[in-house]
């Protein structure tokens, strides 16, 4: 039996995202437990601590001598592309948001699967093809536990987030979408949630339509309700925005949606590397993120829908895998997530993102939490004392993820983001890919600075140090 809408009830505060985070992990504890195991009985695990070669060369080549640890007990050796000089300087690499660095547990498990057991997957031909599927149904199960959905069947492999939303566009409105109904988005939308939604309401004669946000980039849910009406199909908005890095209210956004009666899709690209994901305890039809904003490899990511939605949408792409008996006029569809595996899958791709969730429960998602909210804490500080600093977004600790976007009076973005390369600190800058959003805080670029797990406190101190001598001698 699939719940539909499991609401956490109404009042459900943004401060109280932390609760909902416990909650949500107590509640997939169990699924969790049970992948875990499995992995576990399929060696697959390199997890957390596991020292490997260094590839990089802290200071040069070979061995990361001197390479100091990171937080959450990662040895010096986890990250191999921390370690590193760039420029001449130890590289300070703060720029997650964008993608992260994968630890060794992940490139080994790539490395593993395409020595030992690469083939094209399938369940009966023969031995490597029989491990390369099992491991890719290994990798369907350890994401369905980090989601807490309700099955494994329900998790669709797409390239990212991107092509997610792109295959709900294309698949699930504009098949449904008729002149007059409308999709309601946010103005703190990343590109990629806001143009697929467009050409589907282009190709159906629908509208979109943009709820607002306050000064500090939170959805305004009053605007929200006033926005809702009985011709919203779907509303779709990012669980956190890539610019401000504020935690938005998903459940209480999902409930609103569901009581006008609209569908809800959530752009998890920047809350499922740092939140504990619970699909049903949120209430959405429709979440994607991706894998490598996550630890994991490039071109991997996940789509999420509840399993009667999967069952009701059209194919996206057509071809081998996703229907059996094909003849010249005929042929039967596979079910929910299976339909949309058109051709030989990526199996690579799911086996590494599979690692990369493992990697972080094995650290502990608590501890993740914890740590990144002493990060949050202590980089507002810094920031503050920087001359000329605009911060966007929140500017208390609370609600909020290791993500700072900025500008300094004066001073182009991208011009303090070469600056900062100049001496081995990544940043990113220009439009972020949001630039309603930007021109909502009256800009059209912004510089963002973007930690995750791995990030030291001193790291976060030579950066705002050496965004104050940028300051003072421009
Ligand atoms: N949504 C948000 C909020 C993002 O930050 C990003 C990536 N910057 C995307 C969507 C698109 O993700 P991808 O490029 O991995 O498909």
């Amino acid at each position: 039996m699939i719940h539909s809408y499991h609401i956490l009830g109404t009042g459900y505060q943004p401060a109280h995202w932390r609760e909902h985070a416990r909650q949500s992990c107590r509640a997939s504890s169990a699924a969790r437990a049970r992948t875990h195991v499995k992995r576990r009985e399929l060696g697959l695990a390199a997890l957390a601590g596991a020292a490997t070669a260094c590839l990089g060369g802290w200071g040069g080549r070979g061995k990361a001598a001197g390479a100091p640890s990171r937080p959450l007990g990662i040895g010096p050796d986890v990250f191999p592309a921390l370690n590193q000089y760039v420029r001449g300087r130890p590289l300070i690499y703060l720029d997650s948001a964008a993608t992260t660095q994968r630890p060794s547990a992940v490139l080994d498990a790539i490395d593993d699967f395409y020595r030992r057991d690469n083939a094209n997957p399938g369940p009966a031909f023969h031995e490597l093809a029989r491990r390369a599927n099992a491991r890719y149904e290994s990798a369907r199960s350890t994401l369905a536990g980090f989601l807490n959905a309700s099955s494994a069947e329900e998790i669709v492999w797409v390239r990212g987030t991107t092509e997610g939303i792109n295959l709900v566009a294309s698949s699930w409105a504009s098949a449904r979408l008729r002149p007059g109904d409308e999709i309601l988005l946010t103005v703190a939308e990343h590109t990629s949630n806001l143009l697929p939604w467009r050409l589907a309401a282009d190709a159906t004669g629908a509208k979109v339509r943009c709820v607002d946000v306050d000064e500090e980039g939170r959805i305004s849910l009053q605007d929200l309700e006033g926005k809702l009406c009985s011709r919203t199909r779907l509303v779709s908005f990012s669980h956190v925005s890539n610019v401000a890095g504020y935690i938005n209210p998903a459940a209480e956004i999902c409930a609103r949606a569901h009581r006008a009666g609209a569908r809800v899709f959530v752009d998890a690209a920047q809350s499922a590397p740092h939140l504990a994901l619970d699909v049903q305890a949120m209430g959405c039809d429709f979440l994607a993120f991706s894998s490598h904003k996550m630890l994991g490899p490039m071109g991997i990511g996940v789509l999420w829908a509840r399993r009667e939605i999967l069952e009701e949408m059209r194919p996206y792409q057509a071809g081998s895998n996703m229907a059996h008996e094909a003849d010249l006029s005929t042929e039967t569809l596979e079910h929910a997530a299976r339909k949309f595996g058109a051709g030989t899958p990526n199996v690579s791709g799911p086996v590494g993102l599979a690692a990369a969730v493992d990697y972080a429960a094995a650290l502990g998602h608590e501890k993740i939490e914890r740590h990144e909210a002493a990060l949050v804490a202590h980089a507002l500080e810094r920031l503050r004392s920087v001359p000329r600093l605009r911060l966007l977004g929140p500017q208390a600790p609370e609600g909020r993820i290791p993500v700072f976007s900025f500008t300094l009076e004066g001073l182009a973005p991208q011009n303090v983001a070469r600056r900062l390369d100049a001496q081995g600190i990544a940043i990113r800058a220009g439009d972020l890919a949001a630039l309603p959003l930007l021109k909502r805080f009256g800009l059209t670029a912004a510089a963002r600075a973007s930690c995750y797990l791995y990030t030291r406190f001193d790291e976060i101190d030579q950066f705002a140090e050496a965004l104050g001598h940028i300051a003072r001698s421009s």
